[in-house]
């Protein structure tokens, strides 16, 4: 999304019929000033890279301020992150927990609020495999994926609710898979955790809906990221033959319909699975 120019504030006001004269009363200092109130704060766990780098950049792009979670030690891609957020003029910063742990969410979220007023948006992106088939599945197996792709979700959602409650609004958005929907053989720890999220996901905004904060998942299918590259040949080839739309989906795919379930275009959404998978899954 563009900056807000006084065009395009006349040319929106116009269509949701808000101000009737807005070109005329807005001056380029007000516009800055529309802007900066019009910024929210958007928390995006496993940030650093892939999919939610690209979902923080598109927020960014709204000129919204972010937040950064992740995990590695190494920094590197969080620094990347944030020095391109911080090139599109937004606040941003980062932060290295572990989303499993209810205890580091719960601290972390306390110094966020302690820091911000509140948090506008945020979206459950931090996820990891741990392949197996289940006959050789190891109980660490299990349990690390679920707790890092399901309990994360509960962790971070928990943490904000109270806040989004009170403020009578707020977009939580839970990155699942397609998995969660069809399975995967290899996968029954990530496709039970992405199943997971979708039942919280309906459960928790039938809970909130009434306080004005929505909740809705994106199911990606199979996308361009470190997660997927690592995966052999002939486990791509066999994901490319079950996509009609024939080609592998881009981080940015993802980032868009996240960006777009957060804006007032979708306000009449929630407790909904959104698919961006080309497809592989109708
Ligand atoms: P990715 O490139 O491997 O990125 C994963 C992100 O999660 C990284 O920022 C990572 O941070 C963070 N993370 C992992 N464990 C964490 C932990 N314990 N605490 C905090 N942060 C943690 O993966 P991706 O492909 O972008 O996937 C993002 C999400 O989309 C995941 O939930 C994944 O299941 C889902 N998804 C992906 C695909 C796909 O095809 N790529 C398809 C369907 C769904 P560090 O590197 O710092 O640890």
């Amino acid at each position: 999304m563009k900056p807000y120019t006084n065009k395009r504030i006349a040319d929106e006001s116009r269509y949701w019929g808000i101000y009737s004269s807005a070109e005329a009363v807005l001056s380029g200092r007000q516009v800055d000033i529309v802007n900066k109130l019009k910024a929210r704060l958007a928390v995006i766990t496993g940030g650093s890279k892939g999919i939610g780098r690209n979902v923080a950049l598109r927020f960014a792009v709204a000129q919204d301020n972010i937040i950064i979670v992740h995990y590695d030690p190494d920094e590197k891609d969080a620094a990347e992150t944030l020095r391109a957020l911080r090139q599109l003029g937004v606040e941003a910063e980062s932060y290295k927990i572990d989303v499993s742990s209810f205890e580091a969410v719960d601290s972390l979220f306390k110094d966020i609020f302690s820091k911000h007023k509140k948090i506008d948006v945020l979206v459950n992106n931090a996820g990891i495999t741990r392949d197996s088939l289940l006959m050789r599945m190891t109980e660490d197996q299990w349990d690390t994926v679920i707790r890092v792709n399901l309990k994360s979700v509960f962790n971070c959602t928990h943490a904000v609710l109270r806040s989004m409650i009170k403020e009578r609004q707020g977009c939580i958005v839970n990155i699942a898979s397609v998995v969660g929907q069809i399975g995967n053989a290899g996968q029954a720890n990530y496709s039970a955790s992405k199943a997971g999220i979708m039942g919280f996901t309906k459960t928790v905004a039938r809970e909130v809906a009434p306080r004005g904060v929505r909740v809705n998942a994106v199911a990606p299918g199979f996308i361009d990221t470190e997660m997927t590259a690592v995966l052999p040949d002939t486990v791509k080839e066999s994901f490319m033959k079950q996509i009609p739309l024939g080609k592998i989906g881009r981080p940015e795919d993802v980032a868009e319909a996240a960006y777009w379930l957060c804006t007032d275009a979708a306000s009449y959404i929630t407790g909904q699975i959104i698919h961006v998978n080309g497809g592989m899954y109708m």
